[in-house]
C-alpha cells in the first residue's frame, strides 16, 4: 500500500474523468461520493455498514468536531479513525462555511472569523492556523484550506473581495499544513458564478500549489442550472493532474452533470438527512415512504435494489415503521440511499471507463422521468 497521497486518471469521457485517489489509508475511486459524518458518525448507520454501501471515504465536519467533543479530545483518544471505528480515508472541511452560515452569530476579520457556539453560546476563533491545526489533531487524511463565501446572489465586489480574502486564507493555510507525507490539503476555487474571478481564483491555487482542487462556493441557492453554468468553465480551469472536488452537492442529476462537466470528488449530506425524513432516492426518482399509497403495498421499494431495506422488507413495512416513528426506519432508509448514491458513482465509473458515459445519461434521465412503479 502507497505511503504518499497521489492521483492517477485511467480514462476520460467527453469532460468526464474516472481514477484513482491513493491514499495511505486504501484508495478511493472516482467520481467518489463521500457521505457525512458531521458528529463522528454517519446518523443512523454502523460504520462497516456504510462501507458496505460502497463508500471509499468519509467527511468529518470540523465546526461541529471542534465544539463536541472538541479536537483536543479526539487527538487523546488516538484520532478520529479510531475515535469513530472507521480506518479508511477521511476527508475535513475547514468549518469556515459552516461559521459563515451562523450569519449574525460570527464576526469576520482579515486574521479569521470570531463565533458564538451553537450549542452552548461560547465564544470561538477560527483562523487558517487554526483550522489546519484542528484537522490534524482529527488526523484528516484529507484537508481543506479555511476559506469564505459569500451566499448567492451577492454582488461582484463582494465576490470579488471574497474571493481574494479566500486566496490569501488558502496561502496561510498551505504555510501552516506544512509537510505532511501521505496527507493532503486541498485549495478551494471563489469567484461565485465569474469566469474570470474564477479564473484569477484558481490562478492563485496553481501558484500555491495544491494536492487537490474543490470548486466551492456552489450549491449556495444559486440552482442547478447557474450551477451547471458555472461548472461548464470552473473545472476546466483547475490543474487536469489533481483531483477535483465539488463540495456540498448534491442531489443524484446534480451529481451525474457534475461528473459530466468534469468533477471527481462529492460530498452531501441529502441521501442521509433524506432518509431521517422518509424520502428514498431510487432510480425512477424519489419516493416519499410517509405517503399512504405505500400501506398495503407488499414489494420492495425498488426490486433492482440489492440493499437490505430492499431485499428484506416491503415498501408497506417501511411506511409502518416510518409511521411509528421506529429508529429503524432511519437506519433502512439511511442505508438504501447511501446504497443508491454508491451504485450511481460505480455506474458512471463504469460508463466513463468503457466510453458510454452518454447513454448512461439517457438511461439514467429516462428511467427517472418514468416516475415512481403504479401503486397497487
Ligand atoms: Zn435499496
Amino acid at each position: 500500500m502507497t505511503q504518499t497521497f497521489s492521483f492517477s486518471l485511467h480514462g476520460t469521457d467527453g469532460r468526464a474523468r474516472t481514477g484513482t485517489v491513493h491514499t495511505p489509508r486504501g484508495d478511493i475511486r472516482t467520481p467518489a461520493f463521500m457521505p457525512v459524518g458531521t458528529a463522528a458518525t454517519v446518523k443512523a448507520m454502523m460504520p462497516e455498514n456504510v462501507r458496505a454501501t460502497g463508500a471509499d471515504i468519509l467527511l468529518g465536519n470540523t465546526y461541529h468536531l471542534m465544539l463536541r467533543p472538541t479536537a483536543e479530545r479526539v487527538a487523546r483518544l488516538g484520532g478520529l479513525h479510531k475515535f469513530m471505528n472507521w480506518d479508511r480515508p477521511i476527508l475535513t472541511d475547514s468549518g469556515g462555511f459552516q461559521v459563515m452560515s451562523l450569519g449574525a452569530l460570527r464576526k469576520l476579520t482579515e486574521e479569521g472569523v470570531t463565533f458564538k457556539s451553537h450549542i452552548d453560546g461560547s465564544k470561538h476563533h477560527l483562523t487558517p492556523e487554526r483550522s489546519m491545526e484542528i484537522q490534524r489533531l482529527l488526523g484528516s487524511d484529507i484537508v481543506m484550506c479555511f476559506d469564505e463565501c459569500p451566499a448567492l446572489p451577492a454582488d461582484r465586489a463582494r465576490i470579488r473581495e471574497s474571493m481574494e480574502l479566500s486566496m490569501r486564507w488558502a496561502k496561510r493555510s498551505r504555510d501552516a499544513f506544512g509537510d505532511r507525507p501521505g496527507h493532503a490539503l486541498f485549495g478551494i476555487q471563489q469567484g461565485g458564478l465569474e469566469e474570470d474571478l474564477r479564473a484569477e481564483s484558481a490562478e492563485a491555487l496553481r501558484g500555491i500549489e495544491f494536492d487537490g482542487y474543490a470548486v466551492g462556493g456552489l450549491a449556495v441557492g444559486e440552482g442547478q442550472e447557474a450551477m451547471f453554468s458555472c461548472l461548464d468553465f470552473a473545472p476546466e480551469q483547475l490543474p487536469k493532474d489533481k483531483p477535483r472536488y465539488l463540495m456540498g452537492v448534491g442531489k443524484p442529476d446534480d451529481l451525474v452533470g457534475a461528473v459530466k462537466r468534469g468533477i471527481d470528488m462529492f460530498d452531501c449530506v441529502l441521501p442521509s438527512r433524506s432518509g431521517r425524513t422518509g424520502q428514498a432516492f431510487t432510480r425512477r426518482g424519489v419516493v416519499n415512504i410517509k405517503n399512504a399509497r405505500h400501506m398495503d403495498d407488499p414489494r420492495p421499494l425498488d426490486a433492482e435494489c440489492t440493499c437490505p431495506a430492499c431485499s428484506n422488507y416491503s415498501r408497506a413495512y417501511l411506511h409502518h415503521v416510518f409511521r411509528s416513528q421506529e429508529i429503524l426506519s432511519s437506519m433502512l432508509l439511511t442505508w438504501h440511499n447511501l446504497h443508491y448514491y454508491q451504485e450511481l458513482m460505480a455506474a458512471m465509473r463504469a460508463a466513463i471507463a468503457s466510453g458510454t458515459f452518454a447513454d448512461f445519461e439517457e438511461g439514467f434521465h429516462a428511467a427517472r422521468a418514468q416516475g415512481d412503479i403504479e401503486p397497487v
